[in-house]
């Protein structure tokens, strides 16, 4: 793994949230993208190396509604870059980590992801992501 590639935090509303984060950071997010197969609308800040992701649900059956439902709201995963997703996750899974998929799937700003089951990791959602060249 090379680095955290960004920490994702879930909102109720990103029109909320959002301008919450400009006052924090003192400057805009670079990206805002709707991820259908996640039922998620994404909201990405840039933090040096790394990134703050908002995430807030585009409908009920999302995840992200069930987290806030059952949670609230705050830290909902952390993810690594890797720069071979097939490969560490065969590493993972080698080494006892149960995987919420078999392959890697599209993510939000242009990866490959997958996501480790919490159960497997103290509770932490981890989510792997690799560039798309
Ligand atoms: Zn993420």
């Amino acid at each position: 793994m090379d680095k955290i590639e960004h920490i994702g935090i879930a909102v109720k509303s990103l029109r909320d949230a959002s301008p919450l984060y400009e006052r924090l950071l003192g400057y805009k997010s670079y990206k805002t993208e709707q991820v259908a197969s996640e039922n998620v609308i994404t909201e990405f800040f840039k933090v040096g190396d790394s990134k703050i992701e908002l995430l807030e649900a585009s409908c009920d059956e999302s995840a992200i509604h069930g987290f806030i439902q059952k949670r609230g709201e705050g830290i909902h995963h952390i993810a690594f870059a890797v720069d071979d997703i097939v490969k560490e996750m065969a590493r993972l899974k080698s080494v006892g980590f149960q995987l919420l998929s078999d392959h890697p799937r599209i993510g939000a700003d242009n990866k490959l992801v997958c996501f480790v089951h919490p159960k497997s990791s103290h509770g932490v959602l981890i989510e792997l992501c690799q560039e798309i060249k």
